[in-house]
Formats: structure tokens, C-alpha cells, sequence
């Protein structure tokens, strides 16, 4: 694999990290992506730029639970020319036209003939869908309504030049090393072609957030996939069965560039550590939000919290799928994804692996009246600091209930302060011998 001689992190010319964020989604946005295919393999050369993503290749026909692995499909060139020889409808100039994994065709056909192939929006007409058909053989255009209504009954030329054919399921994977072997899984899709809510946003964030990661020590073992949707997370899946039990916590995240509020949406567990701390940071933060309960339908929650697994993974998305009017159109392009949301879903996220990972039990070691907090220093000397009165407060309350039943998330809901204030007074109170931590709590 080709190394950059500077990542675009490291450039001299500093951005900021919303700027950074949009300008890889400029970037990948005109790629043609699909569940399988070049369109996917480029894309996470591109990631391999920002973060040491390793490029995992599956071979079609390779069994993965239920599922087989799909046929590659790759694409070149797909166009719809009128009598006159003018290309009316042409994937050339936006991938959206071609229905995805569509099987190669050459032909002549009168509109009718054509129709049957041709999807539109009558209530957007003047937006191009998004559609697939991966699992069924199929052939197909998207085109804006207003543009299907001026076609004339006439014979128009088609052509997909197209190709299915046995090759490999392509996925990025990053694991960043944590003190512990014990693993939070971030996993977000990467099989849609020019959408960029859905989920070049979801690529950023996950791509900025595993670059965050990288430049600071952490406890937990960080996974970051990068899979097709559906296929791409069940190839993962049983491929490393063996090792889900390592996962403690785990996020899906997609949807993170729209101006709609955060919304978390719960594993199936529903009081797994994650169903906690998101809705507690997110509060914390001051973030308007809404928590919703797990169904079984969605993004790839679905496969990670299948019964058989049923891994802790959440989603964090703002707005969910199917509920804002750009969702699978051409209108979920640059302009719809604001750098402002991206850094804010990028700041959460980046709460959210702080609070994760600082999140811990302490037993008190002088549990029988208060030890003298003066004598170690550990009490203002000088009184009547809000500052200093605040932390105080902070190391009461975490003396108070380190007794191996509560940890710091439990502590800072009971006691309403601020979790990295409650983070400080525990790092102190371990320096005075006055709390140690336990290591292992189930
Ligand atoms: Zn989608």
C-alpha cells in the first residue's frame, strides 16, 4: 500500500477539524460505492490517508452465517440516449442514476418496455433516489420524476457497463491498542455511493474520532470497522465470533452532518453501560436529544444485537433514517452537511469514548468515618473557592459511595455533579491512598 509522505492531518497548512472533516467528504463523494467493489476499496484508501486502516478483502461465495458473500460489482459507464443520441439520463454525472449492483445491458427499448426499470420520486421531482437491488438480479435507472414526465414515447438506447462478477467483499478495520484487552467497537457503513449525511458523515466522525484516539493513552482497545451495510457487518461477525466477548461497549455510528438533534438509540440489552453513558453525556453536554428503545430494524445494530450475539452496540445518529426529506436523494449532498454539526457529533463522540473509558469502580480504603482531607491535602486550605468547594463536594461523594457498588457514572447521576470533576477528586484520592480501584466488576 502506497504511504502519503504527510497524512492530511499532519499538513502544515492547519485546518480546523470541521474544515478537515468536510474536505474528506468532498473527497468522497463523487465515489461510487456499493456493498462490494472498487468504488469501496478506494474510498478506504483515502481513510488510509487519515488513520492506519488495514483493508480486509472477502471472497465472494464465502459463507457467513446465513448469508453468502455477493458477487464483486464494478461499474464504468451507464447511460440512457435518446433518438437524437443525447445521454438523458448518465451515471457520468451522478452516480445516483444507476440502480446499485445493476447486471450489465445493451439494448434498444421503447419507453414502455423501459419503465418497469426507471424509479422516481412523483412527490420530489425534481430529486434523484437512491436504490438498490443486491440480492435480487436486476436492472434499473433513478432519474428526477420532472424528467421521466418530459420522456416521450419513443426507443431510447440503454447501456450498463457493468460487470458481476466473483471477486471480494472489501472492509476497513482498525484496532488502537487500549491497556486492556477488552474492546469498544465503533462501526459505521460505508456501502452508500454519493449520499453525504448517509454516511460520509458517519465516516468522518468515525475516521476524525480513531485519529483522536490515536493521541492519547486509553484503557479500552478501540475497533473501528468500516463495513458494508448488512453484508459488511455479518462478514465481520462470523469471521470473529470467536472474539465478540471482548467487546464491552460498542457504537454504530451513522447520520452526524444534519441539523436535526442527536438521537441514541438503545442496544437491545437496553441498560448496557453504553445505554447509560450516551443519554448521561449527551445531558451533560447540554445537547438536545432523544433516547428511543431498540427494534430490530435500522443500520447495523441489527446484526450486532441479533439474539444469538447480542452484543452491547448502540446507535448514535441526529436525525434517523427515513425521516428528513433528503434521506436517499440527491438532496443529501455537500450542501446538506453542516461542518458546524460535524464537529459538534465528532465532540460527542469524543465524550462519550472519555467517559467510556474513564468510567470505573473504587473502593474506599477508609470507609469508616471521614478520613482528614486536610492533612493530605485534599481540602483548600483557604475556604470559600467555588472552585475548590465544588471539587471538595466531588471527593465527598466519591469517598461516599466507592464501596464496590457504584461506579463514577453511578456517582455523577446520584450526585447531579460533573463527571470529569468527579474523574479529578478519584485520580486524587488514589495519589492520597484513599481509593484504589477494582479491576474486575460484572
Ligand atoms: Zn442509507
Amino acid at each position: 500500500m502506497k504511504q502519503q509522505d504527510s497524512s492530511p492531518l499532519t499538513s502544515p497548512h492547519k485546518r480546523s477539524t470541521a474544515e478537515e472533516m468536510q474536505q474528506l467528504i468532498s473527497r468522497l463523494y463523487p465515489i461510487c460505492r456499493s456493498i462490494t467493489g472498487n468504488g469501496v476499496r478506494e474510498s478506504l484508501r483515502i481513510l488510509q490517508e487519515y488513520i492506519p486502516l488495514q483493508i480486509q478483502e472477502v471472497a465472494s461465495g464465502t459463507a457467513v452465517f446465513d448469508w453468502r458473500v455477493p458477487p464483486e460489482w464494478n461499474i464504468r459507464d451507464a447511460y440512457i440516449k435518446d433518438h437524437k443520441g443525447n445521454r438523458i439520463v448518465d451515471f457520468r454525472k451522478h452516480n445516483l442514476h444507476i440502480l446499485s449492483y445493476s447486471i450489465p445491458i445493451k439494448g434498444s427499448f421503447r419507453l414502455e418496455e423501459l419503465i418497469p426499470h426507471l424509479y422516481t420520486l412523483p412527490e420530489q421531482p425534481d430529486l434523484i433516489p437512491y436504490r438498490t437491488s443486491y440480492y435480487q438480479e436486476n436492472w434499473g435507472f433513478c432519474l428526477p420524476h420532472r424528467l421521466l414526465e418530459s420522456m416521450r414515447d419513443d426507443r431510447y438506447e440503454v447501456c450498463i457497463d457493468s460487470s458481476l462478477k466473483d471477486g471480494f467483499l472489501s472492509y476497513g478495520e482498525l484496532l488502537l491498542a487500549g491497556t486492556s484487552e477488552e474492546e469498544v467497537l465503533i462501526s459505521t457503513h460505508i456501502c452508500h455511493p454519493s449520499l453525504c449525511n448517509d454516511n460520509l458523515s458517519g465516516l468522518a466522525v468515525c475516521t476524525f474520532l480513531a485519529h483522536y484516539l490515536s493521541l492519547r493513552p486509553h484503557r479500552y482497545s478501540y475497533r473501528f470497522l468500516f463495513v458494508p451495510g448488512t453484508i459488511g457487518a455479518i462478514t465481520w461477525l462470523a469471521i470473529n465470533e470467536d472474539q465478540l466477548s471482548r467487546i464491552r461497549h460498542g457504537l454504530v455510528a451513522s447520520l452526524l452532518g444534519d441539523e436535526g438533534d442527536f438521537t441514541y438509540k438503545r442496544s437491545r440489552r437496553r441498560q448496557a453501560e453504553i445505554d447509560r453513558v450516551v443519554p448521561f453525556v449527551l445531558s451533560e453536554l447540554e445537547k438536545a436529544h432523544k433516547v428511543i428503545d431498540f427494534v430490530p430494524y435500522g443500520y447495523d445494530e441489527r446484526q450486532y444485537c441479533s439474539p444469538g450475539l447480542n452484543l452491547p452496540v448502540g446507535c448514535l445518529t441526529r436525525s434517523t433514517y427515513g425521516t428528513f426529506a433528503a434521506y436517499h436523494t440527491s438532496a443529501d449532498n455537500l450542501d446538506f452537511v453542516k461542518a458546524t454539526q460535524l464537529e459538534e457529533s465528532l465532540q460527542v463522540y469524543q465524550a462519550v469514548v472519555d467517559t467510556l473509558d474513564q468510567n470505573r469502580y473504587y473502593l474506599n480504603l477508609n470507609p469508616k468515618c471521614e478520613p482528614q482531607l486536610g492533612r493530605r491535602g485534599l481540602y483548600a486550605l483557604i475556604g470559600g473557592q467555588n472552585d475548590s468547594k465544588q471539587f471538595e463536594l466531588a471527593i465527598l461523594w466519591v469517598l461516599n459511595l466507592s464501596d464496590g457498588q457504584h461506579s463514577l457514572l453511578d456517582i455523577a447521576e446520584q450526585s447531579q455533579m460533573n463527571f470529569s470533576l468527579l474523574v479529578a477528586a478519584a485520580k486524587a484520592l488514589v495519589k492520597g491512598e484513599l481509593l484504589t480501584e477494582i479491576q474486575d466488576v460484572d
